[in-house]
């Protein structure tokens, strides 16, 4: 089963995405994460992402596609399925991804859109901080470790915060968002995979939720 979970920054798609790695042993495919790990460690996609990302921007789509397409082509014949958390972000993407899997012979079983008001999302990605270890998802605001400084997951207790979780920033994610990402719902609502989840519901509402939606796609 392949899945796109879409929503705007802070909605929850790094969370449920966890949860689905875990419950339904999906592969994550985050184009945030990959692209933070290319800045990071300065290889050439990472130095022409770094300025695109620090101001809330899209990378550049043969940037993006060059490094989903590597790692969706890298996953084992055993895998699952993925679960792509990031990636369709504009209708031109989505047409890419349409073609890339024509030709690997797959296809994508659901869309999930995780539905946020923006002025909810602001105060989430203000409190957002992830395990370093495992990219467990937690928030000041409202999901702190059970044992303070310990990751539930994996029980690492080295965490970070990303750079582009500042306002300017966010506003500019956001903008986005609305601009390029939004028309996607009704791209895929056309090809009737399309389930909208309140992302707004305590974060074990809206796993509940998409555990139902995915139990009954996959019957
Ligand atoms: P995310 O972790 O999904 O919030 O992504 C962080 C940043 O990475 C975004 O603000 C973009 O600059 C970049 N990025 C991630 N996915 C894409 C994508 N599909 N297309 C273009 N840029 C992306």
């Amino acid at each position: 089963m392949n899945i796109i979970l879409l929503g705007p920054p802070g909605a929850g798609k790094g969370t449920q995405s966890k949860y689905l790695e875990d419950h339904f042993h999906l592969k994550q495919l985050s184009t945030g994460d990959m692209l933070r790990h290319a800045v990071a460690t300065g290889s050439p996609v990472g130095v022409v992402a770094k300025s695109f990302m620090e101001g809330g921007k899209l990378v550049p789509d043969d940037v993006v596609v060059g490094v989903i397409s590597e790692a969706i082509e890298a996953l084992p014949k055993e895998t699952a399925g993925f679960i792509l958390d990031g990636f369709p972000r504009s209708v031109p993407q989505a047409g890419i991804l349409d073609q890339l899997l024509d030709r690997i012979g797959k296809n994508i079983d659901a869309v999930i859109v995780v539905d946020v008001k923006d002025d909810i999302l602001v105060k989430r990605i203000s409190g957002r901080f992830t395990c370093g270890s495992c990219g467990e998802v937690f928030n000041d605001f409202f999901r702190l470790p059970k044992t303070e400084g310990v990751c539930d997951r994996c029980g690492s207790t080295s965490f970070k915060r990303r750079s582009d979780d500042n306002p300017d920033t966010v506003r500019e994610r956001l903008v986005v968002y609305h601009e390029q990402t939004k028309p996607l719902i009704d791209y895929y609502k056309a090809k009737g995979k399309l389930n909208i989840i309140d992302g707004e519901a305590a974060i074990e509402d809206v796993k509940e939720r998409i555990n139902e939606f995915l139990g009954a796609t996959r019957q």
